[in-house]
């Protein structure tokens, strides 16, 4: 038998690490961070065990923590104090994103980039405004005659992005990382943030985020679930992947700097496309539902966590993503530092 071609021969223990094709490290992970106006004290998330609602007042000890890992970078969320039909606490100079990026930036080294959209804020938890006609008591509370045609008015979406972003950069944040899947939103926020001043702010878009069911732990997290109906009209369809490159290059040719995938773990094909077809930094976001699914089956003694975490993460890179959002970065960075 002719056996010229032996790879195991590269997998011994002294040479595995020379020829490993891909590497994790800590400053490759941004960790979700939750700000909530609405409470005192933290508060645990139970769909997503280890994470909590933090109050204001405890942001920079809650980031703090993170960098104690060795992450440099949060994402952070808002839970506003109150909610409208517009979702106006999202743009407020003493709004809970704005202030907490106030007090992180002044506090730590952190790299703060603020996730900019509108479902946290509006009381119908979609994305944006709703359309005119649309906006009677039937849509907002669910009545079936509305429910087919329901969605967010797309342009009036727009200009409220373009104030949120230019308050989150007023307020310090590094970077702008609008999720709303809003056609045009990436044009709207550059253009905004470079009429104020902010043109060093980059841009990470969720350029191709899913409408996907492994959000649901989030909606715990955030307080985001919608009031009626779904995301389907804006977020993509779990089917499409060419559509994914359409919608990618139109978030490249607005300006964006970094263009992420959501969810990370069912669309690796999709990272991998985008790491082949564009030259920018790849980001993956291994969502709440990723999260809780291994935290799960590790409680029941069904997995290894820090394995299957570390795992996780190594494929997500492997696929073609430079960074990596997931609420996994605390552990699996102090992990690697161990
Ligand atoms: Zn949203």
């Amino acid at each position: 038998m002719d056996l010229t071609h032996r790879p195991r021969r590269l997998r011994q223990d002294r040479v595995r690490g020379l020829v490993s094709e891909t590497s994790l490290e800590p400053a490759d992970l941004i960790a979700p961070v939750f700000v909530d106006a609405t409470t005192d004290e933290r508060r645990p998330i139970e769909t997503m065990p280890g994470h909590e609602r933090v109050p204001i007042d405890e942001a920079v000890a809650r980031v703090e923590e993170v960098l104690e890992t060795g992450v440099e970078a949060v994402m952070l969320f808002g839970i506003p104090e109150s909610k409208d039909p517009e979702g106006t606490r999202a743009w407020a100079p003493d709004g809970v994103v704005q202030e907490a990026t106030r007090r992180i930036t002044a506090e730590t080294d952190a790299y703060v980039i603020t996730d900019v959209c509108l479902c946290e804020y509006t009381d119908h938890g979609h994305c944006g405004p709703l359309e005119e006609e649309l906006r009677g008591e039937d849509v907002t509370e669910g009545g079936p005659a509305c429910e087919p045609t329901l969605t967010v008015d797309n342009d009036a979406a727009l200009e409220s992005l373009d104030r949120i972003a230019v308050s989150h950069a007023e307020a310090g944040a590094d970077m702008i990382a609008p999720s709303g899947m809003m056609d045009g939103m990436v044009a709207a926020i550059r253009e905004g943030l470079d009429r104020e001043g902010f043109e060093h702010v980059p841009i990470m878009s969720y350029a191709a985020k899913y409408e996907s069911a492994f959000y649901g732990p989030f909606r715990d997290a955030a307080d985001g679930a919608p009031a009626f109906g779904d995301r389907r009209h804006y977020q993509m369809d779990p089917a499409n992947a060419r559509e994914a490159m359409r919608e990618v290059r139109l978030d490249v040719e607005q300006g964006a700097d970094v263009l992420m995938v959501k969810p990370a773990l069912p669309y690796l094909d999709i990272v991998a496309d985008l790491r082949r077809e564009f030259d920018h930094p790849v980001a993956a976001y291994n969502v709440s539902g990723e999260y809780a699914m291994l935290q799960a089956a590790s409680e029941k003694g069904w997995l290894d966590l820090e394995a299957v975490a570390h795992e996780s993460l190594l494929s997500i890179k492997r696929a073609g993503a430079d960074l990596i959002l997931t609420y996994f970065a605390e552990d699996v960075a102090a992990a690697l530092s161990n």
